[in-house]
C-alpha cells in the first residue's frame, strides 16, 4: 500500500519510518497530487493549530475533508487526533479541524509539556507501552465511535469507520501494533 503522511509540521518522519517498518510505501504529502496518489493518510503529532493553518495555505484543507467524507482511511496521532475531531475544547479562537470523528477532544488535557509521560495502556485488548506529549483526551463520544483505549478515565484511542485516532504517539516507540491495526484492520478491510 502507498501510505501518505501529512508532512507540513510535526513528527511525520517517525510515521514514515513506522510505515516502512510495516512493509508499506510511505509518501510525504505536501500537495494535492501527492494526496491523490496514496491509499491512506496519516496525520502526525505536532501542533494542531500550526498543521491546520499550513494545510489551508498548501490547499490541502478541503481536499483532505473531501477524502474523509468519501470514507478514505486516515489515522491521526495526538495533534492528528485533534485534527480528526469534530469538536475541540481549549482550542485557539476559531480553530478548525478536518473533522470526521464524532468526538469532542480536550487539547493539552493531561497538562503542559512538562507533564508529558510514558504509560502502559491496553490497545485493542493488548498491553502497549506508549508516550503522551501535551496530549488531548476525548471528552465526548458520539454513538458511532468505538473506544479502543482509555487512560485517566477518558478515551485515548477511538475509531469511527475508516478513521482512527490516538492521543498518544506509537510512532515514537518500537511497538508497531497501532500502525498494524490501522493497515490491517482498517485499510485492508476497505
Ligand atoms: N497539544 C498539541 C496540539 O494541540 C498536540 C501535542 C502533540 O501532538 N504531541 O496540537
Amino acid at each position: 500500500m502507498k501510505v501518505g503522511v501529512l508532512a507540513l509540521q510535526g513528527d511525520f518522519r517517525e510515521h514514515v519510518l513506522s510505515t516502512s517498518e510495516c512493509g508499506h510505501e510511505p509518501v510525504e504529502v505536501r500537495t494535492v497530487d501527492q494526496l491523490n496518489s496514496v491509499d491512506a493518510l496519516i496525520l502526525p503529532g505536532g501542533e494542531s493549530t500550526t498543521i491546520i493553518k499550513l494545510a489551508e495555505s498548501f490547499g490541502l484543507l478541503l481536499p483532505i475533508r473531501e477524502k474523509i467524507k468519501s470514507g478514505f482511511p486516515v489515522y491521526g496521532s495526538c495533534a492528528g487526533m485533534i485534527l480528526l475531531a469534530d469538536r475541540i475544547f481549549d482550542g485557539i479562537d476559531g480553530q478548525q479541524t478536518f473533522g470526521g470523528i464524532d468526538i469532542t477532544v480536550r487539547r493539552n488535557a493531561f497538562g503542559r509539556q512538562v507533564d508529558s509521560f510514558e504509560s502502559d495502556i491496553e490497545f485493542n485488548g493488548k498491553s502497549l507501552h506508549t508516550v503522551f506529549i501535551r496530549a488531548p483526551w476525548v471528552e465526548e463520544v458520539g454513538p458511532g465511535v468505538e473506544v479502543l483505549s482509555s487512560a485517566a478515565h477518558h478515551p485515548v484511542a477511538v475509531r469511527q469507520g475508516s478513521l482512527l485516532a490516538t492521543s498518544f504517539h506509537p510512532e515514537l516507540t518500537g511497538d508497531r501494533s497501532v500502525h498494524s491495526y490501522f493497515f490491517d484492520e482498517i485499510c485492508k478491510a476497505r
